[in-house]
């Protein structure tokens, strides 16, 4: 190589070690972060806009995690299996979460006039949504099992929660994931996050503002692909969507689902899906749950003294919704 060209290659060396420098710092500067991760028995989505935002989603990762680990039915170490193991036995000692979750689950049985019942998993474990081979039951196990649900052998003292009868158990299915998205909130709040997008597998929470001022937020088509429409939504707001399609089966051409109606302890069947949108996670997540088992018309009357909004479908498909929820739904 002549000297010329040894000049010559040392300076695009140099060059594009400079480029790479640049490109590496624009990227780890970048103030925008997405992380996918599997916990609480579902994807979550994080997207996180503004300064420090890996940060960000790095501490809402850990928090999920931890309260997966407390919330957990199937995981032996957590605090909701040793409730369940100790029912009838003794009152287990919790954290200032497990006592919280369940006073709020409690109160909601009450709100909802018992459609949203914690207490539901013996129900669900008979037809198989608990582990197991999914089945439909006898009348005279539902009714065995509808024994083992009355909310008032649920007593929450202090630092202690106690299931009254053996055979009794919780499950925080219908209210975790907006819980949890309440913790991610707070956590947002104090961040120098300028905008968040969590999906918490059916369960969202928007925070601040997009590009554009709008959040768009699609609703799962329940009976295909894509979504039936977009929900348009400005700031912090939580919606939940319960559906019949998340997990179920069919036996002799009839659909039974996840959600069980606490009256009767079959599958609900008033409608296919409802989506709640409101200012706390928890309330949107139980909701979305009561709303599904109690159908259209007490839902819309309900959602009016709770303060939220709805959309959803019945079981011919029709659309229905508050004022809110029609007027900001883009239909596809
Ligand atoms: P979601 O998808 O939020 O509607 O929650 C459904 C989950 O909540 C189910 O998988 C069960 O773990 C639990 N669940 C089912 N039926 C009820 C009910 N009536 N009240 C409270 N939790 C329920
Ligand atoms: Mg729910």
């Amino acid at each position: 190589m002549s000297k010329n060209k040894l000049v010559i290659f040392l300076i695009l060396l140099a060059l594009i070690a400079i480029a790479v420098v640049v490109i590496k710092s624009v990227y780890f500067s970048s103030d925008h972060d997405e992380q996918q991760f599997y916990s609480m028995d579902t994807i979550i989505d994080i997207k996180v806009w503004g300064e420090n935002s890996k940060s960000v989603t790095q501490s809402i990762i850990q928090e999920v995690n931890r309260l997966s680990t407390i919330f957990d039915d199937y995981s032996q170490s957590s605090e909701v299996y040793k409730i369940n193991s100790h029912a009838g036995v003794d009152p287990v000692i919790v954290s200032q979460e497990t006592s919280e979750i369940f006073q709020i689950a409690k109160s909601y049985y009450y709100k909802t006039n018992g459609a949203f019942n914690v207490m539901i998993s013996p129900i669900a474990r008979l037809w198989g949504f608990k582990g197991g081979e999914f089945r439909v039951p006898t009348e005279e196990k539902i009714n065995e099992a509808l024994e083992l649900t009355d909310i008032s052998d649920l007593e929450i003292s202090g630092d202690t929660v106690f299931l009254k009868k053996k055979g009794e158990a919780v499950d925080l299915g219908g209210i975790a994931k907006g819980y949890a998205l309440d913790k991610i909130y707070e956590i947002l709040k104090m961040s120098k996050a300028k905008s968040a997008l969590i999906n918490f597998g059916g369960s969202v929470l928007t925070y601040g503002t997009p590009d554009g001022g709008v959040w768009k937020i699609g609703v799962k088509n329940p009976r295909g692909e894509g979504v039936s429409g977009i929900l348009k939504i400005t700031g912090d707001k939580f919606i939940s969507t319960s559906g019949d399609y998340e997990r179920f089966f069919i036996q002799d051409g009839t659909r039974y689902c996840h959600i069980f109606d606490p009256s009767t302890g079959l599958p609900a069947k008033k409608i296919v899906s409802v989506t709640v949108v409101g200012d706390k996670g928890y309330l949107t997540d139980i909701l979305s749950t009561a709303f599904f088992v109690l159908g259209k018309e007490n839902s819309i009357k309900l959602s009016e003294n709770m303060g939220v909004e709805i959309l959803g479908f019945d079981n011919e498909l029709e659309f229905f919704a508050t004022k809110w929820s029609s007027e900001n739904f883009e239909k596809r």
